[in-house]
């Protein structure tokens, strides 16, 4: 599909990923119907009336008007301060179960492709190889009933994947209900 979408470096496809939808409601911020509508996190101490248009994500104006933010910070260390600006206040979130977060990788943030299940993992194995090393540091010991967990991805547990902005890696994490 072709829309004049604004292009957002970190989330390239929000339509795919399910963060934006076509929809004919009113955007929050700005009061246009824009034929498309935000549906992911937006954490705000504020009263937001309605959901936000993908324009006013892109030039910050939702994140400034009501001081919120689409990610939180939590992971995205090692970058610089303008791309932490750029990922938490004018990128469109995604869904998860989880409190989503976002990968980095060779000190840049990664770009969210989509929720995955195993198939789509295995696609690109040094992102399922990257995820098994992860959940093994994380504590999963037994490597029969991780192998078991990795290929029932996308049944219950999906991997949240990304690709590197700068050197093309894909990497994912495992977001479970
Ligand atoms: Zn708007
Ligand atoms: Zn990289």
């Amino acid at each position: 599909m072709t829309t004049d979408l604004p292009h957002f470096r970190y989330h390239p496809d929000p339509i795919a990923s399910g963060s934006v939808r076509e929809s004919a409601e009113t955007c929050a911020c700005c009061g246009r119907s824009t034929g498309w509508i935000y549906t992911a996190s937006f954490y705000t101490a504020q009263n937001v009336n309605g959901r936000l248009c993908p324009w006013c994500i892109a030039d910050g104006s939702a994140a400034e008007r009501f001081e919120g933010e689409f990610i939180d910070a939590y992971g995205l260390d090692g970058i610089s301060e303008e791309t932490l600006m750029e990922v938490t206040r004018r990128t469109p979130g995604f869904h998860t179960w989880q409190d989503p977060y976002w990968l980095v990788h060779c000190n840049d943030a990664a770009a969210f492709i989509g929720e995955v299940g195993y198939a789509e993992l295995a696609a690109h194995p040094e992102a399922l190889d990257q995820l098994r090393l992860d959940l093994r540091m994380g504590g999963w010991h037994d490597a029969s009933r991780l192998e078991n967990f990795l290929t029932h991805l996308g049944q219950g547990a999906n991997a949240m994947l990304f690709r590197c902005t700068v050197c093309g890696t894909r990497l994912a994490y495992a977001d479970a209900s």
